[in-house]
């Protein structure tokens, strides 16, 4: 089976970076959907109180019930209130919404400023805030989403020029409405690592705290290569043979031996989270090489190692496999041992 450590120091790190970026502790909101990331939903959940955040944000009601008791503020991107909760804030992501929630929930209100993916139109927030008064909702936020926060393309900032005038209005349908204070937030790690002077009411930090955020050198800040990846993933071996020249290796045979070699096996694939598209040419931070095709529940390495370090910084990994950080995290099961060390 594979095991992952949580590295308690590289994630205290990057909160001590981040919280100086929002200027307090309490301006940040963690993101912990998708089981925090790969990380555990619980075991940084636990962490991070400890460390003294307050705020959290989840994709669902599930994810928010268990985690209720470690923070002051959740924040549900992508569910419907099961019942009413001191703690818990639900997103409305389009008009029709606003009536699926009972009276007194609270709610923040996602604004669309150039991602069109969620969240209702800039010209509708006039009748966002009318159904919500109608629904008797309690609206405490506004927030936004950037697409592009992570590239050079101007498109960042005409997002965040579209959101200043969503908080201006916001702001005087706040007062027309008697909705005091109205809170704002726009910034996901990317957006918050490219700004000075962050003056928002709280940012949703996700991938800066778990050590992966990747700027391309034209935007990236002095802060960010300060950042430490906080998970690595180890397997241990299944079993050990001397493969030897003209030997063939697992599935299809697609790795042939040239010479007389070492091949372990480890009970970790693509099941467990591993993705097969890091077959053939993945190499591991010790330069230890897969070798032939990463099978469900099986990958083979030219060593004899008995406990073999996987990864410990995932957007190398992500290099291997054509993807992001963020997908190979998140591909990480539940089940898997996770040990804070
Ligand atoms: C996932 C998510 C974030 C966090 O993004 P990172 O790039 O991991 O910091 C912030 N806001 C919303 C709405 C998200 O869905």
């Amino acid at each position: 089976m594979a095991s992952i450590t949580l590295n308690k120091n590289h994630f205290f790190n990057n909160l001590d970076i981040i919280a100086k970026l929002t200027k307090t502790k309490d301006k940040i909101a963690l993101v912990l959907k998708d089981n925090a990331y790969g990380h555990g939903l619980l075991e940084i959940a636990a962490l991070a109180k400890e460390y003294g955040i307050t705020k959290a944000v989840v994709r669902t009601n599930a994810e928010a019930k268990k985690i209720e008791p470690f923070f002051a503020y959740i924040l549900v991107l992508a569910d419907i209130a099961q019942e009413s909760s001191e703690k818990i804030r639900y997103t409305i992501n389009e008009l029709p919404a606003i009536e699926k929630f009972a009276k007194n929930t609270k709610v923040e209100l996602k604004v669309d400023t150039g991602m069109c993916r969620n969240g209702i139109r800039m010209d509708e927030l006039k009748e966002a805030f009318a159904l919500c008064a109608k629904q008797g909702l309690t609206l405490e936020a506004i927030f936004t989403h950037h697409s592009s926060a992570d590239e050079e393309n101007g498109y960042f900032d005409l997002q965040k020029r579209n959101f200043q005038k969503v908080k201006e209005e916001g702001k005087r349908l706040a007062k027309e409405y008697g909705i005091a204070p109205l809170r704002f937030h726009s910034c996901n790690s990317a957006a918050l690592f490219r700004t000075d002077n962050f003056k928002e009411d709280m940012a949703r930090v996700g991938i800066a705290a778990y050590g992966c955020l990747a700027l391309p050198a034209s935007i990236s800040s002095l802060h960010g290569k300060h950042l430490r990846p906080v998970l690595s993933l180890y397997a241990d071996r299944l079993s050990l043979r001397r493969v030897q020249k003209g030997e063939r290796v697992g599935y299809g045979g697609a790795f042939e031996a040239l010479f007389t070699c070492d091949v372990a096996n480890y009970d970790f694939g693509y099941g467990d989270g591993f993705l097969r598209s890091c077959s053939h040419n993945y190499v591991t931070p010790e330069g230890i090489k897969i070798v032939g095709r990463i099978s469900m529940d099986n990958a083979s390495f030219l060593t004899n190692k008995e406990h073999l370090l996987i990864f410990n910084d995932a957007r190398e990994a992500a290099k291997y496999a054509g993807t992001i950080s963020y997908e190979i995290l998140t591909a990480l099961k539940p089940y898997l041992k996770r040990v804070v060390v």
